[in-house]
This record gives structure tokens, C-alpha cells and sequence, in this order.
């Protein structure tokens, strides 16, 4: 039998790196992990994380202003963008070491340059070291897409937000995806005046369509501007650092800040793949089989790399999962049905299961029900933030296929709601639950 200097080679200590280093170390595996930037992943580093932290902040702004009609007597409030970033990058260290503190308890051996495959067996480090293993897992990840147009350059990606010297006086957010949405919110409840520019004649394809028109709707209350089938011909860039972007159709939009959402492309580049006959489709994601298995036997990947589901939760179940498969020799598997998901926009959407437009798709006789309301915390005050809750049911057996809400907290009531719904439970399930009042979780079971 082959001796090789390890059982596992990890590339990427990210979400999914990171847990299948852990189960296989679990199961006894010796393991080793590669990451060229910092430990932890797009998720902890620049990602969910710091983005949840800016998202706090940003709710600050509408909830100051609504304690003053509660009573509350303010001093004159301020924002400090440069105090607010080095709180959350510090708070990223903090995270970054308790990441690495789990590879170090786990007596995973870790090595911060690049690595890339030299053959099935064998990694090749930046400083020329060669590693064998007996199995390699690439859980690199997926970097932001930029526009191949003139003045590209001066545009910034999501990577750089956290890291802003200041915040602009005027944001122009490309996209209309998660990350768009979610920056467009907490630029605009920081006093940014905002526009999101996007390609087509919507927000959050995928999401369910009143949902994402609500947001549209209230958004455009808080001042956001959206611009739809708006095509990007370049951006210039003056001597003061003013930009101006020009769209094909002849319009422009000045702006000290130009953001590109517009969507994530693996990062299977400079890998050397093709030394293993790795295949990837056509837009450079990692062909993989459901248990993970690249083209190559020996070489597995999973998270973002594979562009299936680009979520931090997706890409450590199919991390645990493989270990407890390879190391553990159990039957372990991904259940991709039912994900939920959320958009931490202001306010933010959620949603589990299918949308109206699937299930008419799956199912002959569908019914919906909605939850039109303007949530209690806002009934003082004079606020464009009503809530749309949307149940997608199948007439035929009454169970419930779908939710999809916008308000807030919707991101924590989907959660729970998502296990009724891949629990198959019914209509009449939801109606036989008393509500809860008074609250915006109640009009889940009080829609008739
Ligand atoms: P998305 O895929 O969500 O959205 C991309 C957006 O950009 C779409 O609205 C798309 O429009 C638009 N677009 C594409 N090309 C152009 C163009 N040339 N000009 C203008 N607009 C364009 O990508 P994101 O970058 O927002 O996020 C990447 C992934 O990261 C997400 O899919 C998600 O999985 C993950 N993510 C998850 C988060 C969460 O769970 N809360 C938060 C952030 C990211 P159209 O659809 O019309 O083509």
C-alpha cells in the first residue's frame, strides 16, 4: 500500500475546508490544510459575518429615529464609519483565531500559501514543497464577478466594502442579487444616497416575485433609485475621484463609489486541475458527483467551488458530510430540498421552499395565501415598511410547499418555519396552531 504523507490535503480553509478537515481529523485522519489568504473563508472574513455586523448597524438608524416617537430623548446622533470598521475587522481577528484554534486542536497541520494540484496524489505549496495525500478536497471557494468593461478598475467588489477609508457620499450598487440589496440597504440607512443599477427587468430573480417587488416598493420609500435593464457600456473617473458610469442606452450616473454584485464565479483558476483531469463546466465550477467526487478519484470538492448552492450552510454540510463518508465510513449525504434562505436587505426577505411560479410548475391546483400588514414596531410611525407574507400550499394534499415573507425578523421566523414545511406539515397544521400575539410570526397560521 501507497504511503502517502497524509490522509487528507484540504486547499481552502474556508466554511467547508475548515469542517471536513475537523470530522476527518475526528475519525483519526491525519490532515493537512492549505489557505493563501486568512483562515476562516469568504464567510467569516468578508462575508455573512462582517456583513450581518455593518446590517446591526445599519438597523440603528431606522430604530433611533422611531425611539424618539416612543418617548426617547436623544442627543444629536452621529455616525462614524471608521469607528464602525475597525470594531468589525477586529472582531473578524477574533473569529480568524478561534478558526485556526479548531485546526490547531485538532492537530491539523496548516499551511498559509497557496497550494495546487501537481497529480491525483499531490499538492505542490507556492514555496516549491511537494505533499502526497491519500485524498485532496478543493473548498476554495468562489470570488465576485467583475464587468469586462472600460474603467472596470475603478469599481470595487464586496471584498473591499469592509475595508472602506470612508463611506461615499453617492453609491452606485451593480446588481440586483443578494449582495446588491443587502449593500444597497446599509449604504442607504447610512445616509449614502444610493442607486442599484441591474441588467434585467428585476431584483432577486429566484425569489418569489411580490416579495422581491415589495422590497422594490419599499426601498424606493427610503430614497433607494433603481434603475432596471440597465447595461454598463464603461466608467470614467475624473480628477477629484468622481465617477461617472455610462449605460448603453446613453444615460449616466455620477457617483464616488461603484459596487459590482453581480454575482460569484468559483475560483477553480490556477488550481492545476487539469494535472488530475479535474473537470469543470463552463463557467469554471468543479464538476462533482452527489457524493462529492470530482472526475478525478482521488480529488473530492465541495462549497462555492462547485457553484451549486453558494451557501456558507450548504458548503459545511457537504464538508461534514464527506469526511463522515470518507474517514467515518458512514452513509452520509446532503439533503438539498428545502434550504432556507435570506437576504439582509432593509428590510430583510426569507424564504423556504417553493415559490408561487415553481409550484405551478410541480403541482396542478395551487393555493396561495398572503399577509398583507404593517408591522406593530412601526405602527407610530410613519414608515413605507409593510410586511408581505406569502404561503404557497398544493390544494390537492393542503401541504404547505412554500414561504416567503419580507419584514423584520423574517430571517429568524423562516428558520423554524422551514422545519414545518420539510416536515410535510399541512395548511390545516399551520391554522390548528394558536397564534402568538401579539407579533409578526402570528400571521403565519392566521392566513385563511
Ligand atoms: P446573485 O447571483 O445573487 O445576483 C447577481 C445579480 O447581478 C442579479 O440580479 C443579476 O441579474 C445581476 N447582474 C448580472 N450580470 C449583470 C450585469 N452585467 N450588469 C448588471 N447586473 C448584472 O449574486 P451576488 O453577487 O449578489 O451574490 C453571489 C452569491 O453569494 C449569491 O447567489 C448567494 O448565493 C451568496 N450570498 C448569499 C447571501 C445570503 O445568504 N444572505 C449574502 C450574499 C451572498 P439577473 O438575475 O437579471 O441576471
Amino acid at each position: 500500500m501507497t504511503d502517502y504523507d497524509f490522509d487528507l490535503f484540504v486547499i481552502g480553509a474556508g466554511s467547508g475546508g475548515v469542517r471536513a478537515s475537523r470530522i476527518a481529523a475526528s475519525h483519526g485522519a491525519s490532515v493537512a490544510i492549505a489557505e493563501e489568504y486568512r483562515i476562516g473563508g469568504t464567510c467569516v472574513i468578508r462575508g455573512c459575518v462582517p456583513k450581518k455586523m455593518l446590517y446591526y448597524a445599519a438597523d440603528f438608524a431606522a430604530d433611533l429615529k422611531k425611539a424618539q416617537r416612543f418617548g426617547w430623548t436623544l442627543p444629536e446622533k452621529k455616525f462614524d464609519w471608521a469607528t464602525l470598521r475597525d470594531v468589525v475587522l477586529s472582531d473578524v481577528t477574533r473569529l480568524e483565531g478561534l478558526y485556526t484554534q479548531t485546526l490547531d486542536n485538532n492537530h491539523i497541520t496548516h499551511y498559509k500559501e497557496h497550494a495546487v494540484i501537481d497529480s491525483a496524489n499531490q499538492i505542490r505549496l507556492a514555496s516549491g514543497k511537494k505533499i502526497t495525500a491519500r485524498y485532496i478536497l478543493v473548498a476554495v471557494g468562489a470570488e465576485p464577478a467583475k464587468l469586462d468593461i472600460l474603467g472596470a478598475e475603478y469599481a470595487v467588489t464586496s471584498n473591499e466594502m469592509f475595508l472602506l477609508p470612508s463611506l461615499p457620499k453617492r453609491a452606485l450598487v451593480v446588481g440586483g442579487g443578494y449582495i446588491a440589496n443587502e449593500f444597497a440597504g446599509i449604504l442607504n440607512s447610512f445616509g449614502v444616497e444610493t442607486t442599484i443599477a441591474t441588467h434585467g427587468d428585476r431584483i432577486l430573480r429566484g425569489y418569489d416575485e411580490e416579495i422581491a417587488a415589495r422590497l422594490v416598493e419599499i426601498g424606493q420609500g427610503h430614497g433607494i433609485d433603481y434603475r432596471f435593464n440597465a447595461d454598463i457600456a464603461r466608467i470614467d473617473k475624473d480628477s477629484s475621484g468622481r465617477l461617472t458610469t455610462h449605460f448603453k442606452d446613453g444615460s449616466q450616473i455620477e457617483s464616488d463609489l461603484v459596487l459590482f454584485a453581480i454575482g460569484r464565479v468559483a475560483k477553480s483558476r490556477d488550481l492545476g486541475l487539469d494535472k488530475a483531469d479535474v473537470k469543470t463546466n463552463d463557467r469554471g465550477a468543479i464538476l462533482v458527483d452527489e457524493e462529492n467526487r470530482t472526475s478525478c478519484p482521488s480529488i473530492y470538492a465541495v462549497g462555492d467551488v462547485t457553484d451549486r448552492v453558494q451557501l456558507t450552510p450548504v458548503a459545511i454540510r457537504e464538508g461534514q458530510a464527506f469526511a463522515d463518508r470518507v474517514f467515518g465510513h458512514k452513509a452520509a449525504s446532503v439533503d438539498y430540498d428545502t434550504i432556507p434562505t435570506a437576504v439582509f436587505s432593509h428590510p430583510p426577505l426569507a424564504s423556504a421552499g417553493l415559490t408561487e411560479e415553481e409550484a405551478k410548475k410541480r403541482y396542478k391546483n395551487i393555493k396561495i395565501y398572503k399577509s398583507n400588514f404593517r408591522p406593530m414596531r412601526n405602527a407610530l410611525i410613519d414608515s413605507p415598511d409593510r410586511a408581505l407574507y406569502k404561503m404557497v400550499v398544493d390544494g390537492d394534499s393542503d401541504k404547505v410547499l412554500g414561504l416567503h415573507l419580507i419584514g423584520q425578523d423574517s430571517p429568524e421566523i423562516i428558520q423554524l418555519a422551514a422545519v414545518a414545511i420539510k416536515a410535510g406539515l399541512t395548511k390545516q397544521a399551520f391554522n390548528d396552531t394558536v397564534a402568538l400575539h401579539p407579533s409578526s410570526a402570528e400571521e403565519l397560521v392566521l392566513m385563511r
